[in-house]
């Protein structure tokens, strides 16, 4: 598109915006500008990439990744990376009636005019909001239908490791880590300019850890079920390793300053990546292997950079068991010596309840304001044998005994639903539990002790040892919901929980197949989008998508799957093996239980899939299995015993 016309189009955007943006909610959305952010001069800037959080600033502005590949890229001298995010409706309304395309916040050029956009994808809701991207940036929705002239459309994220449902309108995926791999893609985009799109994906297709969709054909048996997932060109891989970094790359400080309150207004560091613990329902935890720890002079280090970059006074420290982090307890004390008076708030999410000992609750005592989080995730033994995630109660009540006595006053459950074998008298331990925790803490506190309990439907995810069994049917769900909602109530006990049909959504789109796409473009033009806005999904809608591709559901949801069945992400390889997948899978049928992996490697694949890496890199990369954290060196269940659980009455 000629220099004139992309001024004119720059001029114009800037000139609209003023007259609609006082129109709309919360206009700091779309204006860019924030204190950090990264304006390079297009003109000169060689190669142009495009971020997008397919949801509103509000929650874009708070993902980490986003921020991380955004650094990555505006690194390289002769790159520029600017952010998308999509418009609320009422901005979304104004921009077509205004032929406003949709633009960048830095330089506010039309995502028309960039070499690469770079889709995140964390979770499954954000699939319509992906299309209606695509549409208000004027790109054919269909990856078939866009040549060389536009702009690749590239995602990556969690979601994408069943990357079929959108394979028909992204061009290329990224499986696994992103930091490494989004320059070797920019770089090879930028020295294929000029040739055909086809070309230039074949060459993207040789980067380990891409998948280029087309380029691999989909069969099925009359049942519906996969028959084969095959390669049609050489450059295609017939599985696609994901891509891990050996190790985590410094932490990123220069968090933008947000223009409006986003939904995390602070600064997250991670900690570690990875989780040994093995929950058989845990997607990242499979996924996210092998485990990687950041040294505590690294965490350090960036927490002072953070509060000089950008003045935030939270900082959350992010894992998937944080607890499990090596060094939690001098990190944590090194915080403490130098932040203890200076206002600075510590947030430690996914604290594991057995392991969050007492002197660790103090450290953190005075910068914290609000209650502590544990997901016990299930509440009798069979069930927690079966999920792998062994918790007994006493140690549950022990926990809250030690946090209500250092004066919180609310303590927040995580527990799932619909879990394989479950029973109505699994879903009443729930209720008894949360009782028993209120009761030990009205004892130290009277009325002023709370228990909040967030209730998911469990939702079996590709690449885990429960890919294989059915997801509760609606009337499962409704009736076990039904018995929560009708005693997880009174002084003290606040329940809160998912709606059914955003669950079923989330499990057709987690296992589904390519034949969603049409689908997901159905619904699409029958207005869904915001799917992840409970107030916004359109179930009837969707079932009328469904309806009209003949597709039913339910296939995708509450079918069990035999062993042997060709799964629709089996050549997309998260480096376990799937061999380990089913014997985990027979073990939970048995109620067999592993330990954590730091006491005994199970020899899930990690090892020999990234043994070549390992040896490449010279600066000591990971561990497997790693080493174990130092206070947890005797943890219960790792030497077999168990300490008996309570019987916990209504
Ligand atoms: S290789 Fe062994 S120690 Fe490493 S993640 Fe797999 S099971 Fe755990």
């Amino acid at each position: 598109m000629e220099l004139g016309t992309v001024m004119m189009q720059s001029n114009l955007i800037h000139y609209k915006l003023k007259r609609i943006l006082p129109r709309v909610t919360k206009p700091g959305r779309y204006v860019g500008g924030e204190y950090n952010s990264v304006a390079k001069d297009w003109d000169t800037t060689d190669f142009k990439v495009a971020l997008a959080f397919p949801d509103i600033y509000d929650l874009g502005m708070s993902n980490l990744g986003i921020m991380i590949l955004y650094e990555q890229i505006n690194r390289q001298p002769d790159m520029l990376a600017e952010r998308v995010f999509s418009p609320w409706t009422d901005m979304e309304d104004l921009m077509r009636a205004e032929g406003i395309p949709l633009y960048s916040l830095e330089n506010k050029r039309p995502i028309r005019e960039f070499d690469l956009l770079g889709i995140s994808l964390p979770y499954e809701q954000l699939y319509t909001n992906v299309l209606n991207l695509l549409h208000l940036a004027n790109l054919p929705l269909r990856s078939s239908s866009r040549d060389e002239s536009y702009p690749l459309v590239i995602a990556g994220g969690h979601a994408c490791y069943n990357p079929e449902p959108l394979a028909d309108f992204i061009d290329a995926f990224v499986i696994g880590e992103g930091e490494e791999i989004i320059v070797e893609v920019a770089r090879t985009l930028q020295a294929m300019r000029g040739q055909s799109r086809t070309e230039q994906l074949r060459a993207i297709a040789r980067i380990q850890g891409m998948y280029v969709p087309r380029f691999y054909d989909v069969s099925y048996n009359d049942d519906g079920t996969v028959r084969e997932v095959v390669p049609n060109t050489p450059e295609a891989p017939r599985r696609v390793l994901k891509r891990i970094v050996p190790v985590l790359p410094t932490p990123f400080t220069r968090f933008l300053v947000p223009n409006i309150d986003t939904v995390h207004n602070r600064a997250p560091i991670e900690i570690m990546r990875g989780c040994t613990r093995g929950c058989r329902f845990c997607h990242a935890g499979m996924i996210t292997r092998p485990v990687r720890e950041r040294p505590v002079a690294e965490v350090m280090t960036a927490i002072g950079e953070i509060i000089a970059n950008t003045g935030f006074e939270e900082i959350s420290l992010l894992s998937l068991s944080s607890s499990d982090y090596v060094y939690v307890h001098e990190l944590v004390d090194t915080i403490h010596e130098q932040y203890h008076d200076s206002g600075l708030s510590l947030s430690l999410p996914s604290l594991r309840i057995e392991s969050a000992s007492a002197d660790l609750l103090d450290k953190l005592g005075d910068t914290r304001r609000s209650g502590f989080t544990f997901a016990p995730e299930a509440a009798t033994e069979k069930m927690r044998d079966i999920i792998n995630k062994y918790v007994p109660d006493e140690q549950v009540l022990e926990t809250a005994r030690a946090v209500y006595s250092r004066g919180w006053r609310t303590i927040k459950f995580y527990f799932m639903i619909g879990h394989p074998e479950e029973t109505l008298e699994d879903v009443q331990a729930i209720i008894n539990l949360c009782k028993a925790v209120l009761r030990e803490g009205q004892k130290l506190l009277g009325g002023k002790a709370n228990v909040n309990v967030g209730v998911s439907t469990f939702i079996p995810k590709p690449h885990t040892p429960f890919q294989w069994v059915p997801q509760d049917t609606h009337e499962q769900v409704e009736q076990k919901l039904r018995l929560l909602k009708d005693q997880l109530r009174g002084h003290g006990l606040h329940l809160r929980w998912n709606s059914v049909h955003e669950s079923a959504f989330e499990g057709w789109m987690s296992r589904g197949d390519r034949r969603l796409g049409r689908v997901i473009e159905r619904a699409w033009e029958l207005g869904c989008k915001f799917d992840a806005w409970q107030d916004m999904h359109r179930h009837d809608l969707w079932m009328q998508a469904f309806d009209e591709h003949n597709l039913a559901p339910w296939f995708y949801t509450e079918r069990e799957r035999s062993i042997e069945e060709v799964f629709p992400w089996d050549h997309i390889d998260a480096a376990v093996h799937k061999k380990f997948l089913i014997d985990d899978y027979l073990m939970s049928i048995k109620g067999e239980t592993r330990v954590d992996c730091r006491d005994k490697c199970f020899a899930c694949g990690i090892l020999p899939k990234f043994k070549e890496m390992r040896s490449q890199t010279e600066e000591m990369a990971w561990e497997c299995p790693p080493v174990k954290p130092i206070s947890d060196r005797k943890r219960a269940g790792s030497d077999g015993e168990r300490t008996p659980n309570v019987v916990l009455s209504p």
